[in-house]
């Protein structure tokens, strides 16, 4: 293609880009946190997050040197915590080598950060020449190409790479970062996954798939694995105004550190699957719902009664201490849904 459909687009860009905090910075501190922070959470979510955040570590250096409950109270909501630890990580390790690397393998070796967030602030931070491949960028680029194969597949991805690096290397210094960040816009906005507004579309004329009138069928994926639907019994056994609680271990794959009260999963509710904690369940305090990528948690809340022995792991927290620890997502619906938060 011609520098023609990219000058389009850029104008297009430059007048119908939603304005949003991290396009007003060159910052590559402020601009990595939000490409963290957007990376599987939708921009309205992360608005609140990105402003409050900055607020509380607004330098690399506050943010290496914060207490780990603080950071993880700042992420609370956004999920993915351990992306939160591998943030303070990569912060640490800038703070070390005395600023903000200027060059793309310098930000890719630094801890959470993969191709695509490179590839992101390099070119938005720092005007260098490297392609950004999110799911928006993959959209637009297989509808324009009329890509017929599984963009899911890792061959059609490297080809849909190459090809968008092909569309960077043609912009000037100055258009780069802008490039890549209008050809995501086009994607959250105008070349939708359902009905793509190809009226308003600045690069229509350009566009193999609108061509042969099937960019609703672009791009091709395979079919998603059904969602699990998977029960949960969470216990609420109380003493004297504190809950039976416990630390998940530093090395669980998903919220480790926080805080959660004794719980059960299953492909039924089953009143008995909390016996092994020495654990009697009662009755139901709250229902709740928990979704996670590719299952759906149906859950309930339970009073429930220690008999025998209680389980080492486990300790007693008051109001005060519940509140001051990170308590996983779960925990926290569960808690809210007995109404006790
Ligand atoms: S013409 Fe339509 S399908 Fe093609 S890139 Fe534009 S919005 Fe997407």
């Amino acid at each position: 293609m011609n520098r023609e459909p990219w000058s389009r687009l850029l104008r297009w860009y430059a007048r119908a880009k939603r304005d949003l905090p991290w396009r007003r910075t060159r910052d590559p501190y402020r601009i990595w946190i939000s490409e963290i922070m957007l990376q599987q959470t939708r921009v309205e979510a992360v608005l609140g997050y990105y402003q409050r955040f900055l607020e509380r570590f607004p330098t690399v250096e506050a943010l290496a040197v914060a207490p780990e409950p603080e950071l993880l109270d700042a992420w609370a909501g956004l999920g993915y915590y351990r992306r939160a630890r591998m943030v303070q990580t990569a912060a640490r390790s800038i703070v070390e080598q005395g600023g903000f690397p200027t060059d793309y393998e310098g930000i890719r070796v630094l801890s959470g950060i993969g191709d695509y967030t490179a590839a992101a602030v390099a070119s938005i931070a720092f005007e260098l020449p490297h392609a950004v491949l999110d799911g928006n960028v993959a959209r637009v680029g297989a509808r324009l190409t009329n890509e017929a194969r599984d963009v899911t597949r890792a061959p059609v991805r490297r080809a849909l790479q190459a090809l968008v690096q092909g569309w960077i290397e043609q912009t000037r210094p100055g258009e780069r970062g802008d490039l890549n960040q209008a050809l995501m816009e086009l994607g959250a906005t105008v070349c939708t996954p359902k009905s793509p507004r190809c009226l308003l579309c600045p690069i229509s004329a350009d566009c193999a798939a609108r061509k042969e009138g099937v960019q609703e069928q672009r791009p091709v994926k395979r079919a998603k694995a059904p969602q699990q639907k998977l029960f949960l019994i969470v216990a609420l056994v109380e003493k004297n105004g504190r809950l039976l609680m416990r630390q998940r271990p530093a090395d669980e794959a998903i919220m480790p550190g926080f805080w959660e009260l004794p719980q059960a999963m299953g492909p039924r509710f089953d009143p008995d699957c909390l016996a092994g904690l020495g654990l009697e369940v009662g009755e139901m305090q709250g229902e709740f719902r928990h979704g996670i990528t590719t299952r759906d948690f149906r859950g309930q809340v339970h009073a429930a009664a220690l008999r025998g022995e209680r389980d080492p792991d486990y300790v007693w927290l008051g109001p005060s201490e519940r509140e001051s620890l990170p308590l996983t997502t779960i925990t926290k619906k569960a808690l809210r849904a007995a109404k006790i938060l």
